[in-house]
Parts: C-alpha cells; structure tokens; sequence
C-alpha cells in the first residue's frame, strides 16, 4: 500500500469512479471493501490518517451488545452477534473471543444476568463463540483475584469477542487495495460539485502536495461518522443535523489491576452505567462514559467529570485503587449517534445503523458500531449500486478473507496481528542491524516495525504509527514521548524528510500525547 503510487491513479483516471467513498473509518472502510470486491471502481478519501476518529477509540469488543438484550432490540442483537461471528472468521488474526464475568453483588443479579446472558447463547446459536455459566463466589475469584470481594455473591461468566480497532482499520485498507480499490489518506474533501442538482464528484485536497482535485463519481458516500452534517452541508447547507454526537472516554491501567485474560462487565453501575475491565494487549482498559457533546472534533479530550466516574469505579470494583500516576493512557471517542429527536437523551438513541439518500443522489451512512461494519457496507453497496445505474453484483463480503488472513495466527507469536505478512516482517527485521531491537521496554513493538508501518501501511506521521499502526500511545502515553525522536528519525529516513520535519514531528506528537497523560 504506497502512498504516491494510489495518489498517481487520480490523474490516470479519466472517466468517471463508480463509487467515491468520504471517510476512512470502519464504516467508509467497509464501503470501499464492499464495493471494491463488487468490482466497482473505488475510491475513498480521508482527511486525516484511517481510523484517526472514533474508529480508534472504541471499547475494542466484537459483540453483540449485551447492553442491548436490555432494551429488548433483539434483532439489532441478533444481527451484531452473526457479524462477530463472521469478523472472527475473516480475520482472525486480529478477532479473539474473550471471557468476561458479570459480578453478582445482590441476590437477583445472579438469576437476572444469567437468563439474559442465556437469550444471548441462544441469539448467537451456532456462531457463538463459549456457554454462558453460573459461577459461585470462589469461582468468580478465581477468575478475576482482583475483584472487590466485599458483598461478593457469585458472577455469571459468558463470552464475546476482541479486537484491536486501528489494526483492524489498517487491514481493511490494505484488503480494499488487495481488491483494486484507491484509498488515500490525508484528503480531506472541501466541497462536492454537482450537475444541476445531482451531486457528481467532489473537491478533495493533498495536505501533503498542497494540491487540489476535482473527481467525478457516479454516486457519493458520506461515511464521515461525526462529521457527517458537515458534509451533507455541503450538498443542502438548509439540512437538518443528523448526528447527536457522544463522548467515551476510557483509562489505560497495567495489567496489575487485572491480571489474568477475564475481563468484568458490570451492566449497571449505582448511576445507572455500564462499565467494563478488560484485558488489552497485556494493559487493563477501563470504559466507558456516554457524555453528549455539542461539537465534532477529531481530538476530543476527556472531561474531569468522566475520569472522576472512571476512576471512583475502578477502585470500586478492583481492590487496587488506581491513582492519577497509575493511568497509563485516557482517550476520549466519540459516538456518531443517530438522533431522531436532536434534542433528545443520547442514551436512547439510536445505535442501530441509518443509510439515508438525499435528493441530490448523496448516500449517507452513519451510526452503528464496529461490529457491523460489514452488514452497514452492504447495505450501502446495495443501495449506492441503484444509485450509480452500476451492473447489479452481490457482495461477498459475508465470506471475504481480510488482508492477511491467516489459518493459525497463534502460531505467528507477537507478530500474530500481522497474520499472513509476519514471515516478510521478520525478514525485513534482520535487513538492517538495530531493527529487530524493541523501542522501549514498557512497549512490545521493534524498530522495524515503523519501517513496514511506512512501507506497507501507508503511515505518514509520527503520529500515524505511534497511535495507529502500533498502539504505543495507548498502551503507555509517557514511554511513547521517550521513543518520540527515534521513530521520527526512522520514518523521515523512509520518507526522505529533513531534520526540521523531524523536529515538528516530535513537537507535535508531545503536544498531542501529553492529552493523553493524567499526571
Ligand atoms: C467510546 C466508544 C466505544 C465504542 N466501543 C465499541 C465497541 O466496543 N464495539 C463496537 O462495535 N463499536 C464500538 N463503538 C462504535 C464504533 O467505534 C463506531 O461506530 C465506529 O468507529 C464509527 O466509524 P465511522 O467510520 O462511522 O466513523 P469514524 O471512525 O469517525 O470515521 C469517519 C472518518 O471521516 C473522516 N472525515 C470527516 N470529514 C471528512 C472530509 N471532509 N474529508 C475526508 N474525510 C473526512 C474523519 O477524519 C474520520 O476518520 C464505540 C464508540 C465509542 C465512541
């Protein structure tokens, strides 16, 4: 996946795209794969790197939505639980399943959890990944010895699965290129163009080259998440908001906190939340929040008041209090929820997903979850199709192996996540002496993962490789900043960048990392 190589097919193409695609998260991602595989030509253009907005700062579960059985939208739970199925069949390199154990601090918590967790047994049927179980109290420590014990009762233990988000984001990518399609990072799209009132293609600019492009398209996606009224303003500056945007926010704790591989899922805090302890990359991630936020930004910072609920649950739950200096990361997302009632409580809106076609032919895709990306893409394809008078496909996405697909990713190690490409890392880690070292010892990535992050994974910043291709800002905000100026310097040695971009590189990466440090 190289960058000047897919920038080049702009000027080459002459005719019309089939499909042009706004958004390089996990939902305009799993368009440009939908279509692509469909064998449209496809192009999708993101204004900053795949997966910089809420699709890199999700909760990292495959899942059904247990939260949902609640609400009694069993057909939303239904479709997620068959889509986690097949993500853990097309990529399982990067899809586990993962035991979680709810904790029964009453003595109705046990019969509640377990008939509900048993209706999600059922739902999932053949595509479930483990038995919901009834555990006792001893049980329950045993798998989770860090749990608050006091009032303990017992747990009720079932399975869903995990991911690990922007690596998924980074393979979807590189899956649309396998498939022929163009994805381009760092194009923002500044306007659409239109013939009469039929929307035809847009204006997208190269913050790299300081470039301009007109592209026509036979249909338009707006797969921009938050961002999503911005560009339907673009087309119909009277139009209505769709998204009601809201703030998640999460802790990043050492896997002291929470040894072992269960994770907790408390459905209900004493405010009425739901909080989750999981397992992640050998760290503990604490989450999450629902915070509505009036405006969309690609950095969204937490508020004091979220990492005040986080923090007062963790140590509620977990016998080790977590301080400040504990907190290795806190990242903030934010949700594109669909509001049917703007001013409405986020809580009850929408999660499901909504596929909405202006009159001028703009397709607009929004809400959902990672979870169903899939099923959002085809949905789009099918109707973008019409749209676009193109051949009628069907996809086949249901079965399509992602980029590296591999059939025994255990056996690959720590490079496990790189599936089918970790034989041509390792070759490429002995290339030059030094690149086979690791970075830092709080972090588990080598030198010579940066180099491939920028030759196969079109990584362009600093940033890009220590949010994104890695997760070094994540795991561990602090020792990210100490390995700040060795990265740049290997990726300007890739990208042929002088000292001075080096420099801004390492100047902007602390700015940006320091957000992310508590104390
Ligand atoms: C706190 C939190 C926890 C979550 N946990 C889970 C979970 O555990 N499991 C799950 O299944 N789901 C989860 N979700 C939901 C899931 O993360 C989102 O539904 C999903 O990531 C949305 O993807 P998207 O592509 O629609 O949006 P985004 O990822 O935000 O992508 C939109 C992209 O459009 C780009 N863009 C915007 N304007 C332009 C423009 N003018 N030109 C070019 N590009 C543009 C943006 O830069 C951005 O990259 C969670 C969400 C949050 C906030």
């Amino acid at each position: 996946m190289n960058r000047d190589d897919l920038l080049q097919r702009l000027d080459e193409h002459s005719t019309p795209w089939d499909v042009l695609i706004i958004g390089g998260g996990a939902t305009g991602l799993g368009v440009a794969i939908d279509s692509a595989a469909r064998g449209y030509r496809t192009v999708l253009l993101e204004q900053h790197d795949f997966a910089k907005g809420t699709s890199s700062r999700s909760t990292k579960l495959v899942h059904g939505g247990v939260r949902y059985l609640k609400q009694g939208n069993l057909s939303l739970v239904l479709e997620a639980l068959r889509e986690r199925g097949r993500l853990l069949e097309n990529a399982p390199h990067l899809v586990h399943d993962l035991r979680f154990v709810v904790p029964n601090y009453d003595w109705w918590e046990g019969p509640f959890y377990g008939v509900g967790l048993k209706v999600y047994d059922l739902l999932a049927g053949r595509a479930g990944f483990g038995p919901s179980e009834h555990l006792s109290r001893e049980e329950t420590l045993a798998y989770l010895p860090t749990l608050e014990p006091e009032g303990l009762r017992g747990g009720t233990l079932y399975y869903d699965g995990q991911f690990d988000d922007a690596r998924l984001a980074i393979t979807m990518a590189q899956t649309a290129v396998d498939l022929g399609a163009t994805v381009l990072n760092y194009m923002p799209v500044t306007a659409l163009t239109k013939t009469g009132d039929i929307v035809n293609g847009v204006v997208v600019h190269d913050v790299e080259a300081g470039r301009e492009y007109t592209l026509d398209a036979r249909v338009v996606i707006n797969a921009t998440g938050i961002f999503t009224d911005n560009i339907r303003r673009m087309d119909d500056p009277e139009a209505s908001r769709m998204i009601q945007p809201s703030q998640g926010v999460h802790l990043v704790l050492d896997q002291a906190f929470l040894p072992g591989d269960t994770a907790i899922m408390v459905p209900r805090t004493d405010d009425g939340r739901v909080l989750f302890a999981i397992p992640w990359l050998d760290r503990v991630l604490i989450g999450t929040t629902d915070t509505p936020v009036e405006h969309a930004s690609l950095e969204p910072r937490p508020l004091p008041e979220e990492l005040d609920f986080l923090m007062t649950h963790a140590a509620r739950y977990l016998t080790k209090d977590p301080t400040p200096s504990d907190v290795l990361s806190a990242f903030a997302g934010v949700r594109p929820l669909v509001s049917a009632d703007p001013e409405g409580d986020t809580a009850s809106i929408s999660r499901d997903h909504t596929l909405h076609i202006d009159r001028s032919g703009l397709v607009t895709i929004t809400g959902g979850k990672w979870t169903t990306y899939r099923k959002m893409a085809e949905d789009t394809i099918d109707q973008a199709a019409i749209i676009a008078q193109l051949d009628e496909r069907p996809s086949p996405t249901a079965t399509l192996h992602l980029h590296g697909w591999h059939n025994d990713p255990d056996a690959l190690g720590d490079l496990a996540a790189y599936g089918a490409d970790a034989p041509a890392l390792t070759t490429l880690l002995g290339e030059e002496p030094g690149w086979n070292e690791h970075l830092h010892p709080k972090l588990p990535y080598r030198k010579g993962e940066v180099v491939w992050a920028v030759r196969r994974e079109m990584a362009r910043t600093l940033e890009d490789v220590l949010a994104r291709r890695t997760r070094a800002l994540l795991l561990d905000a602090r020792a990210s900043i100490e390995i700040a100026p060795i990265v740049a310097a290997l990726i300007a040695g890739q990208l042929g960048r002088d000292a001075a971009w080096e420099q801004d590189q390492v100047a902007a990466y602390r700015a940006l990392a320091a957000g992310y440090v508590l104390a």
